[in-house]
């Protein structure tokens, strides 16, 4: 199976698709675009409206989607990747593949926490963190990007470590709080190098996540100030409600809900973004792999559950787990627009659902079944192995899997 883009692969690639029945565009402000088809060129988003608009003629591959919805491939802002598609936390083999089949077409590491025997002094975490960087540049389980390379960082580094570490390619720290540094003083001065060199961070939020990490509270979480306040929601256990509160309020950095935190405190801090105007900060992540196992559906469940119990249109939820951390991460995909990485879900409600529609089935709860998947213009993925079987799916009329 070949993970490289198809422009990297050598030779030009057109990809046609038409008959699509709804277009997700991923952007909070404009999240159902008009039109039918989309042009790819290259793994890249050409063109997207009315078939008759666009120059579909001479495409090598060509889906025709049956009326199905078509959305950004959804993005897992929250994962703890260890060694190619295996994890040693539930000792599995294929869980990121597992998650394609859940609509994931990116995934964003924060900290290859799980690696046995993983180095805690300096030079061995952050060679750690290159190697993950380069490990996960170079493999793609499934073609799924995975962002890697995030460095636990610990107490006794030096701005030059971080320098060094944004020279050498790592782009991401680690959760703060997982490591040595748990206090706001060291963990602000740091998170500051780290921003300084363009690398950037999540920190870990609300109780001990495993034996042997710590208690993160909302003082440490405003005082350090990363650039994503990672599960608000808990990984398990989640702040009170008024220190989500206080942390919504008290800044205006990510406010990420992940699938291994508490769902009350999810419902919550969506409330509270929604109260205060400012759902565009808020993303998805499932935590995986967890002491709650690994989700492939995490974030198709987490995007069900927030539109369901959120009282959320189903179209902006989808924005949290594709659009909303495309801005967030700085990534070139996650959004259905000219120019951006050509990774799409297709969706359709799941046969038998209650809801009339796509959208109407997520907003009474049910999880959508995913068609076929398509990342930098190539098709990955048929019908689901994971999801409950989609009413319609797409037709692959011309070219092949990659
Ligand atoms: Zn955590």
């Amino acid at each position: 199976m070949a993970h490289d883009a198809p422009a990297a692969a050598g030779g030009a690639t057109k990809l046609a698709i038409r008959n699509i029945g709804l277009i997700l565009s991923g952007d909070m402000q404009n999240p159902i675009l008009a039109g039918d088809s989309v042009l790819v060129e290259n793994g890249r988003i050409i063109a997207v409206g009315k078939a008759k608009d666009l120059d579909l003629e001479g495409a090598d591959t060509v889906i025709d989607a049956q009326g199905t919805a078509l959305a950004p491939g959804l993005i897992d802002s929250h994962v703890h990747p260890v060694a190619g598609d295996w994890t040693p936390r539930q000792n599995q083999i294929g869980w990121i593949d597992s998650s394609l089949h859940g609509g994931v077409t990116t995934m964003i590491s924060a900290g290859e926490v799980h690696m046995p025997g993983r180095p805690k002094d300096i030079v061995g975490l952050k060679a750690m963190a290159i190697f993950h960087q380069r490990m996960y540049a170079a493999f793609r389980p499934g073609g799924v990007k995975v962002h890697g390379g995030a460095p636990i960082i610990e107490q006794g580094m030096v701005e030059e470590d971080f320098a060094d570490l944004a020279k050498a390619g790592v782009k991401l720290l680690g959760e703060i709080g997982l490591g040595g540094v748990k206090d706001g003083v060291n963990g602000h001065k740091m998170v500051e190098w780290a921003r300084k060199y363009g690398i950037q961070s999540t920190i870990h939020t609300g109780g001990p996540s495993i034996p042997g990490s710590g208690l993160i509270d909302k003082d440490v979480v405003l005082e350090v100030d990363a650039d994503v306040v990672g599960h608000i929601n808990g990984g398990h256990t989640a702040l009170p409600d008024s220190q989500i509160r206080c942390i919504c309020e008290g800044c205006k950095r990510g406010l990420e809900i992940v699938h291994n935190g508490n769902e009350r405190a999810a419902l919550y801090t969506l409330r509270t973004a929604k109260e205060l105007g400012q759902l565009e900060r808020v993303i998805l992540g499932t935590d995986a792999p967890a002491g709650s196992g690994v989700q492939p559906l995490g974030i198709l469940r987490m995007v069900s559950m927030l539109s369901s119990l959120g009282d959320i249109p189903a179209e902006i939820a989808f924005c949290f787990a594709t659009g909303n951390t495309t801005r967030m991460r700085k990534l070139d995909a996650g959004l259905i627009q000219a120019g951006m990485s050509a990774d799409f879900v297709f969706l359709d409600k799941a046969q038998h659902s209650a809801g009339k529609d796509l959208l109407d089935s997520v907003q009474l709860g049910d999880l959508p079944g995913v068609g076929m998947v398509v990342i930098d213009g190539v098709p990955r993925i048929q019908r689901s192995r994971n999801t409950p079987p989609a009413t319609r799916i797409p037709d692959l009329v011309k070219g092949k899997l990659g």
